[in-house]
C-alpha cells in the first residue's frame, strides 16, 4: 500500500481550506481579512511584555482561568464554568464539530458564509448542507428545521461575507425549533449593536463564540472563546489539547478584557470609517450591504468584480474577491485606517474609469 492510501479516506477526499493570503508585512494596503488596522490596546502588549519574561519553562494554565473570570465579568457572565479558551475561534470551532457531529453526519450552515464550517465536516467524513439567505440576508424558518443526522447548525452573526445581522429574536426562534445545537459565531459581534449572549443562558444548546482577532487587533497571537453553559464546557474541555493556549496569549487576553474603554474607542472610530465607505461606495455606483461588522460588502451591477480586485492588487492593495456557485460574486473590504480607505477607493474610482 502506498502512504497515499493509508491517510483516512475523508482526507483524501477534502479540498484544503484557502485562507486569505498573507503577503509579507509592509508590501502594501491589506483589506483582505478583516484584522483590525489599528494595534491592540497598550495594556495587552504591557502584559506581553510581561509574560515574555515571566516562568515560560513551565505549562500555562491548561483552563486559562484568569481569562476566564476576566471574560465572564467583562461580559456579564454567570461565571468562568461558562467559558472555554481557545487557540483561536477556529480551534473552539473545530471543538465543537469534532464534539457534536461524527462520520456520516451532518452540520448546517447558511449560504453564502463562512465556509471553514464545510472543511470542518469533511475532517469529519461528515457532510454539510447550506441553505440559502432570502431576499435581503434573511434566515428563513427552514433554517430551523430538524433532521435525523443533523447535529449543529453554524450561524456566523454577523455574517461574513454580506455584514448583516440576524437579530437575537429571530435566532432565538431558530435554536427553539432546532433539536440540535446552534452555534451563533460572533467574530464581529463587537462592531454590531446586538448579540446572542443571553441566548445562551436561557437554552443548553445555544452557544456563541468570540476571536479577539477582529476587534482587539490581536489576529496575529490567536486567541479565541466558546460561552456556554458549564456542562458543555466541561465536556468539550475532553477534547482539546492540554495546553491548548499557550502563557503569552492567555496573559494579552486576560489583559484585553479589562480595555472596555479601548474596545468602545475603537468600534466608534471603525463604524465611522465603514460608513464614509459605505456612502462613497454608493456613490461610485456599488450596491453597498449595510455593514453591521468591520467589512463592506459591494457589488457593481456593471462591472467585472474580479477585473477591479486585480487592479488594486497590482496597485498594492489587497481586497477580497469573492465568488459563490449559484449565487454570484461581489467585494469584501475590510475597515481600514481613514487614509487606508481614502487610496483605497480612489484606486477603485480609477479602476471604474480604465
Ligand atoms: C475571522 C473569523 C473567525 C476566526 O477567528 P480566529 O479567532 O482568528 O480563529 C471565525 N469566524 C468568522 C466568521 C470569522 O470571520
Amino acid at each position: 500500500m502506498t502512504l497515499d492510501n493509508l491517510f483516512r479516506p475523508a482526507l483524501s477526499q477534502m479540498l484544503p481550506y484557502a485562507p486569505g493570503e498573507q503577503p509579507p508585512p509592509g508590501s502594501g494596503i491589506k483589506l483582505n481579512t478583516n484584522e483590525n488596522p489599528y494595534p491592540p490596546p497598550p495594556a495587552v502588549v504591557e502584559a506581553i511584555r510581561q509574560a515574555a519574561t515571566g516562568p515560560l519553562n513551565r505549562y500555562p494554565d491548561p483552563m486559562a482561568n484568569s481569562f476566564r473570570q476576566a471574560a465572564a465579568e467583562a461580559l456579564g457572565i454567570p461565571g468562568p464554568e461558562w467559558i472555554l479558551a481557545g487557540n483561536g475561534s477556529d480551534e473552539i470551532l473545530t471543538l465543537l464539530v469534532r464534539g457534536f457531529v461524527g462520520e456520516g453526519q451532518k452540520l448546517r450552515l447558511p449560504y453564502p458564509s463562512y465556509i471553514l464550517y464545510r472543511t470542518l465536516a469533511d475532517i469529519q467524513g461528515a457532510s454539510w448542507e447550506q441553505t440559502p439567505f432570502e431576499d435581503g440576508w434573511k434566515l428563513p424558518a427552514a433554517f430551523g428545521n430538524n433532521s435525523d443526522d443533523l447535529r449543529l447548525v453554524l450561524l456566523p452573526n454577523p455574517n461574513s461575507p454580506s455584514g448583516t445581522i440576524v437579530p437575537p429574536s429571530e435566532v432565538k426562534k431558530i435554536s427553539d425549533s432546532l433539536t440540535c445545537p446552534l452555534v451563533v459565531d460572533e467574530a464581529y459581534a463587537d462592531f454590531a449593536e446586538t448579540n446572542c449572549l443571553d441566548l445562551v443562558k436561557q437554552n443548553e444548546r445555544v452557544f456563541v463564540t468570540r476571536t479577539l482577532s477582529k476587534s482587539y487587533g490581536l489576529a496575529g497571537l490567536r486567541f479565541g472563546f466558546l460561552v456556554a453553559q458549564p456542562h458543555v464546557v466541561a465536556e468539550l474541555t475532553k477534547i482539546k489539547d492540554s495546553y491548548n493556549c499557550d502563557a503569552i496569549s492567555i496573559a494579552a487576553a486576560t489583559a484585553a478584557m479589562g480595555c472596555k474603554d479601548w474596545l468602545a474607542n475603537i468600534k466608534t472610530k471603525m463604524n465611522a470609517t465603514r460608513a464614509a465607505m459605505q456612502t462613497r461606495l454608493t456613490a461610485m455606483g456599488f450596491d453597498v450591504t449595510p455593514s453591521h461588522a468591520n467589512f463592506v460588502w459591494c457589488q457593481h451591477p456593471s462591472s467585472n468584480h474580479k477585473a477591479i480586485y486585480e487592479y488594486l492588487k497590482q496597485n498594492q492593495i489587497l481586497i477580497r474577491y469573492m465568488q459563490f456557485p449559484d449565487w454570484g460574486d461581489g467585494l469584501r473590504i475590510s475597515v481600514g485606517t481613514d487614509e487606508q480607505i481614502d487610496t483605497c477607493l480612489s484606486t477603485i474610482e480609477r479602476a471604474l474609469k480604465s
